[in-house]
């Protein structure tokens, strides 16, 4: 019951914050597919190696598959706009689903999830360029940077199409970018 009450204080202040979609499933729902992780580098991404939150500098899939039976829920973020022709514009609403993962995050927390745990959707992008571009330079916002969903395995797509959320593959008309937070 004081979870409940919890959890529904997180939502709250997501839905206040603005974001396009926000949903509870259970952490079981989560879809984990190692062939995510091989698309970092087949074909290869610019950010493969050169971004600290992007692999091969986070766990393995097979950790996180780990990690993640050790959670029991978690909460679904989305923040969807009409596409326009500058991409930028693709990136800033990248970096807004950051900013209320870390915000979900931190209230998650505070309510008493303390091992919640948030990733974003694409990879952090809090620095025109990324301190990893350097090898050995440290992270300039260690607290602030999160991992995308897909850096660590999971399949973005079949885990919202199995929540009930929103998903357009391949992007036309709209960009949205998912995140999660696991309680
Ligand atoms: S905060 Fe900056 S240095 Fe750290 S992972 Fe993000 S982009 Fe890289």
């Amino acid at each position: 019951m004081i979870e409940e009450k919890a959890l529904n204080a997180i939502i709250k202040k997501l839905k206040e914050s603005g974001v396009s979609h926000v949903v509870v499933i259970p952490a079981e729902d989560i879809v984990i597919d190692e062939r995510v992780r091989l698309k970092c580098q087949v074909p290869l991404c610019e950010s493969y190696n050169k971004n600290l939150t992007c692999p091969p500098n986070v766990p393995s899939v097979d950790e996180f598959r780990r990690v993640l039976d050790r959670f029991t829920r978690a909460i679904l973020v989305q923040m969807s706009d009409t596409l326009t022709e500058n991409r930028q514009d693709a990136f800033v609403l990248a970096n807004r689903l950051h900013e209320l993962i870390n915000l979900g995050e931190t209230e998650a927390f505070k309510v008493g999830f303390r091992f919640a745990m948030g990733f974003i959707g694409s990879c952090c992008r809090l620095c025109d360029e990324c301190a990893g571009v350097i090898p050995g330079e440290p992270c300039r916002f260690p607290f602030k940077a999160r991992p995308s969903m897909s850096a660590m395995g999971i399949d973005v797509i079949a885990t919202a199409t199995k929540a009930g959320l929103p998903v357009e593959f391949p992007v036309s008309d709209t960009v949205t970018w998912t995140g999660i937070i696991l309680l």
